[in-house]
């Protein structure tokens, strides 16, 4: 038998990667997005900027999207993350726990006055969203209340990438391939979204009101005692553009799903963590959720990691019952993710960097209503802390969205990104859905003089956008 000798060649098997084979950035191995595109190749993050191979610097005012909300490169958190994998890399936690993971919950759940017990970590949002569907079943599977099935989640929405997550979300541009494969237990009502859909003649609590009627009337039609949760993002990212509900909406939520005995799930994956200027954005609208998601301010970007927030109600319903969550994957609370999050929570504490970022954000939006406020196409500028979005019309009365193929926001993120500032372009519309939109989300450490590039940077490439449109430049 060759394979035995050392030193003999070994046989080859079918496909066999070449030593010589020469990798170039024409003939890339990764499965990008879009196979016509190749993306930048970034060198380099320090701070606010990414250095791409080109040599050219930008300035990273999205954070990728919403996620570094410490800026990158940052010594204390690498240094963090080296120490930890110098004493543990990897342990399962079928079996075991580590003190990074342990002190992540703690740091975040000590002290809350809002009865969150427990925190659950793993890889991604969407991941955090799917354990959140199954962790809500199991309460009521655990006392006997099988024939809760349903989750009832809103249109524009968007929850992740994975089965579970996409069912809950309703992004159609990234939903409608899938659909046969999705679940059908989820149905969705109308976003909370008054720019678009608040009616002239409707004041804000009687859009309020009309909002939460639909949301009855959609427990009313599944059965109530069929649905398990509510699921919402309190402040829409992905797919509108930074949409916080109007005043009152998650209050008429919150005691609709109490009537019933529904549970409330707040999906803060990109709002949560600090970036809406408070620790938690339900803090801002007088609710508590029974389970939540926190996601991409957790790591800040320094490692994959989401976690699942979990009410003391809900902690208790399992311990009456089985006592176990069998919801165990390979790299859940994995060390590295955990210390990463760890040293960015303890800097995000010390640095006093929720205050920082509410405080920066109204410099913000001040900046942005002086430069884009009363432009042509500039619909409605809004958010909360460092958490923007601008979006796009093509009739300031009617509110109608560009056509999808004038990729209005696209168009301004492209001359943003050739003049040297990156930000996050919104979803084109589809099947009349609206909202076109462009997102910004720097980081809470970011100084007055870069929101002041960052905003004249936007402005500018807001002109292009508008002088393309005029000018019918829409190739
Ligand atoms: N929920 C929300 C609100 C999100 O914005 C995202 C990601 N944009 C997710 C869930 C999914 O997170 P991930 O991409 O980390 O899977």
């Amino acid at each position: 038998d060759p394979t035995l000798d050392p030193h003999s060649a070994i046989p080859s098997y079918g496909f066999q990667p070449s030593a010589t084979q020469k990798i170039t950035p024409r003939n890339p191995a990764l499965l990008h997005r879009s196979l016509a595109h190749e993306p930048d190749t970034v060198t380099h993050a320090g701070g606010i900027s990414l250095t791409l191979s080109s040599g050219r610097t930008v300035i990273d005012a999205c954070g990728g999207a919403a996620v570094a909300c410490i800026g990158h490169g940052n010594d204390e958190v690498l240094d963090a993350a080296v120490e930890q994998m110098r004493h543990v890399s990897y342990v399962h936690t079928g079996a075991y726990t580590t003190s990074s993971a342990e002190d992540l919950a703690a740091i975040i759940l000590d002290g809350n006055p809002y009865g969150l017990e427990k925190a659950f970590f793993v890889g991604s949002g969407s991941e955090a969203m799917d354990a959140t569907m199954k962790l809500a079943r199991q309460f009521f599977y655990e006392r006997g209340n099988l024939e809760r099935k349903n989750f009832v989640a809103r249109k524009q929405s968007y929850h992740g990438t994975t089965i579970g997550a996409m069912s809950l979300s309703s992004n159609l541009p990234r939903k409608v391939p899938y659909e046969p494969l999705l679940s059908k237990n989820v149905s969705h009502v109308s976003p909370a979204y008054a720019y678009q859909y608040q009616l002239p003649e409707e004041s804000e609590e009687q859009y309020v009101m009309r909002l939460a009627g639909e949301l009855d009337d959609e427990f009313q039609r599944l059965g109530p005692e069929t649905v398990i949760a509510f699921v919402a993002e309190p402040i829409v990212g992905a797919t509108s553009g930074c949409v916080p509900a109007p005043a009152g909406y998650f209050r008429s939520v919150r005691e609709i799903c109490d009537r019933y005995g529904i549970l409330l799930i707040l999906d803060e994956v990109m709002c949560g963590i600090g970036r809406s200027g408070s620790y938690f954005a339900f803090e801002q609208e007088d609710v508590v959720p029974d389970i939540m998601t926190i996601g991409k301010g957790l790591g800040g970007g320094y490692a994959p990691i989401a976690g699942v927030l979990v009410s003391e109600k809900v902690v208790r319903g399992l311990r009456d019952g089985t006592g176990i969550f069998n919801h165990g994957q390979t790299y859940q609370a994995h060390p590295l993710s955990c210390a990463s999050a760890l040293a960015v929570q303890k800097i995000i504490k010390r640095d006093d960097l929720v205050e920082r970022c509410k405080r920066m954000g109204h410099f913000l939006e001040r900046q942005l209503r002086a430069a884009l406020a009363g432009r042509k196409y500039v619909g409605d500028i809004r958010g909360r802390g460092l958490f923007w979005g601008i979006e796009f019309v093509r009739n300031g009365e009617s509110k109608a969205s560009f056509e999808p193929w004038v990729e209005f926001g696209y168009r301004v993120q492209r001359k943003a990104f050739e003049l040297g500032v990156a930000i996050y372009p919104g979803a084109a519309t589809v099947d009349g859905v609206r909202g076109d939109h462009v997102l910004l989300a720097p980081p809470y450490t970011v100084a007055e003089a870069e929101l002041r590039v960052i905003v004249r940077v936007v402005a500018e490439a807001y002109g292009f956008a508008e002088g393309d449109v005029e000018q019918g430049n829409l190739i």
